[in-house]
């Protein structure tokens, strides 16, 4: 027997029955975006593998263990994990800092990490994303965050939480992570294998750790002592203070966790989540921030930037299922070449119809346009002899027999 061959571990099909809401997901994203001055930008899935090493970094979980690299005519070539890496090389490569700022771009499409597969997590997974570049000032991580708000309350998500946080600059941020360094060292043996092994390299990643027993140590009271600190220096609490005046001002409500530190390495000041309560343990459905380092790093102007990503499985899991849509009539008829005829006449006129190729009886055609379709048009051999069309309305039961030129005035009614 021959062996099937079946779908990789942690991808899936988006079949045709869920479709619809993935178009959703992307018209909405379009129309929303288009609102606050976004244009869509399509950057390759993959690109050289520095590009991620240097730009998501490589004390990252994303760099070390998630990504799809292989070898090409000697060139180490990776499937982008994510895509803000990406789109700062297109800024940089194409002079997008020459534009006057700020430069809106967003982004929808496949990223690959190599993950653990389970509820919320793929291997092949869809984000949608934007980053704005150019502004320093908070109003422009404020904005971002409204967007996020306002796409997801157009999909008809508004129980979320937004989580916030400030992570500082690389400056007051040496000195905080010295402090949660220190504290925990006492704990050192008692931590995750991926907490010791960040505890050199990033060890505000700690804080991020999901893992119980951990948890529990950052509860202790000393550790969190050092943790709930106000680290940040002035310049970075005002940005800060700047940020929850605007939200304040646009009614988006939103929780300080000190403990939000974002996997990635090249965020500053501003990180932020959404969260949903009915996601289980992979919550999140959008993670961003400001990252004004990241443009200069990859060779570029110094440019400050803020973004954040949504995960599209996440969103879709949160949305009701929407039914298949109709289509506007099936043509019931013994003379496929009548049928086809009307079809044409029809789609050319911008109706969904279809008409039976598989030489099926009358009634079975019936059937079956009683399934699909608002209307079945039947073309018996007295219609095709009075050149008209028999319109019956499948809700109503309701039939008229009109001329053909009629049929489209009749169905659109
Ligand atoms: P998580 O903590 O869930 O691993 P992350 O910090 O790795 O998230 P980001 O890199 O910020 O995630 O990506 C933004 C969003 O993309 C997440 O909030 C989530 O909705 C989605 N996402 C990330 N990884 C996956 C995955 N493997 N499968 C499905 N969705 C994902
Ligand atoms: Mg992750």
């Amino acid at each position: 027997m021959t062996k099937l061959i079946k779908v990789m571990k942690g991808t899936k099909d988006i079949l045709p029955q869920e479709v619809e809401m993935w178009h959703k997901l992307e018209k909405n994203a379009l129309e929303i975006f288009t609102r606050y001055g976004y244009k869509e930008i399509r950057t390759p899935i993959f690109e050289v593998t520095e590009l991620f090493a240097r730009g998501v970094g490589d004390t990252t979980d994303i760099v070390n263990k998630e990504m799809y690299t292989f070898e090409k005519s000697d060139r180490s070539i990776t499937l982008r994990p994510e895509n803000t890496a990406g789109v700062v090389r297109s800024f940089i490569e194409n002079g997008m800092a020459r534009l006057s700022a700020p430069v809106k771009l967003w982004y929808k499409g496949p990223m690959f990490r190599y993950e653990r597969p389970q509820a919320g997590r793929q291997r092949q997974f869809h984000q949608v994303g934007v980053e704005m570049f150019g502004i320093k000032d908070a109003a422009a991580d404020a904005e971002v965050i409204m967007l996020a708000v306002d796409y997801l309350k157009s999909l008809g998500l508004e129980d979320l939480e937004v989580e916030i946080n400030s992570l500082g600059c690389p400056k007051c941020r040496e000195e905080y992570k010295n402090k949660i360094k220190e504290v925990l060292k006492p704990e050192f043996e008692n931590l995750c294998e991926d907490c010791q092994n960040r505890y050199e390299k990033n060890p505000l990643r700690l804080l991020d750790c999901k893992v119980d027993t951990c948890k529990e140590i950052f509860a202790k009271p000393q550790i969190q002592k050092v943790i709930q600190s106000d680290f940040i220096c002035e310049e970075c609490a005002s940005h800060y203070k700047d940020l929850k005046t605007y939200l304040d001002r646009l009614n988006i409500k939103y929780v300080e966790n000190k403990l939000l530190v974002r996997g990635l390495d090249y965020y500053n000041r501003t990180v932020f989540e959404i969260k949903s309560n009915n996601l289980g343990s992979q919550n999140a459905v959008c993670g961003g921030g400001r990252y004004d380092s990241l443009v200069k790093n990859l060779g570029g102007e110094d440019t400050p930037a803020v973004g954040w990503a949504m995960g599209m499985e996440r969103l879709n899991s949160l949305l009701p299922v929407i039914e298949p849509e109709k289509l506007d009539a099936y043509i019931v008829s013994n003379s496929p070449a009548d049928a086809f005829e009307l079809a044409q006449d029809l789609r050319s006129n911008g109706v969904k119809v279809e008409f039976d190729l598989a030489n099926k009886k009358f009634t079975k055609q019936l059937e079956k346009a009683s399934k699909v379709a608002k209307f079945a048009l039947i073309l018996g051999e007295d219609e095709i002899k009075a050149g008209k069309v028999s319109v019956k309305n499948l809700s109503t039961s309701q039939q008229v027999t009109v001329e053909r030129n009629e049929v489209i005035n009749k169905i659109m009614e």
